[in-house]
């Protein structure tokens, strides 16, 4: 019985680790933790930094395991076309992100060919990237879209070849001990600072074309299935084009 309690008990952690409580009256604890915020571009205070312009240790290829092969130079990391979509060696459920990158300023391509890229939150659900300074294609795969879902509120794309930034609050999908869905996954994302996406429930992995959730499922780019249910990695696609990055870091929430 008492165990059966602990059991349940535990499977609460998930929703208590994210929930924000809200406190009334005037109570002088608990005390917020202090942090410092971001000055002069640098990371919070209790960021993981997943690059900071010197190497690539974070990260491998997602289907050998391999170092990365993208290109580092002058503090920049660009994808070195065709050596593959890159994985994050750390996994991560709720999360804050940030990553700048930029399109190749020499356009080269269009459509979805020009300066694509994304970076897919736990493997699975696709934030795009995409040189859309110009640049029709369908809006649900445009810069700022959940790939194949949602288009952004607003293009807020800036130039062919000039940084960008994205700003991200990622809510991991919850199932229950069954591997049945509880709650859907929500991101939020900020475009240069514009708010494009706002708290949308994402309906499930971005491939194959029909979102949907599973407990064990195959992240895009990985041909192993995997238990889809616990915290997972972050991958950084690489579609064929030029793209820079750099200051990428993340807060666990
Ligand atoms: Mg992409």
């Amino acid at each position: 019985m008492k165990k059966h309690l602990i059991a349940s008990l535990l499977s609460l952690l998930p929703f208590l680790a994210t929930a924000q409580t809200a406190i009334l009256g005037n109570p002088m604890e608990p005390i917020p933790e202090k942090v410092t915020g971001v000055v002069a571009g640098k990371p919070p205070s209790d960021a993981i930094v997943l690059f900071d312009g010197v190497n690539m240790d974070a990260w491998e290829h997602v289907r050998s395991g391999e170092p990365s092969q993208w290109h580092i130079e002058d503090g920049i990391l660009t994808v070195n076309n065709g050596t593959g979509t890159l994985v994050s060696k750390q996994s991560f459920g709720d999360i804050q992100m940030h990553i700048e990158w930029r399109p190749n300023g020499e356009i080269m391509g269009s459509g979805q060919s020009r300066g694509n890229s994304g970076i897919f939150m736990q493997s699975l659900f696709e934030i795009q990237m995409l040189d859309s300074w110009e640049n029709p294609t369908y809006v649900n795969g445009q810069a700022g879209s959940v790939y194949h879902q949602y288009p952004p509120l607003v293009n807020a794309s800036n130039p062919s070849g000039e940084w960008q930034s994205y700003d991200i609050v990622f809510s991991a999908p919850q199932y229950d001990r069954a591997g049945n869905l509880e709650s859907p996954a929500y991101i939020t994302l900020l475009h240069n600072g514009v708010l494009v996406l706002n708290h949308v429930e994402v309906l499930g992995s971005t491939f194959p074309q029909v979102p949907e959730y599973k407990a064990t499922c195959e992240p895009y780019e990985l041909r192993e299935t995997m238990d889809c249910t616990g915290k997972l990695p972050l991958l950084l696609q690489d579609h064929g084009q030029v793209v820079s990055f750099r200051n990428i870091w993340l807060r666990e929430l």
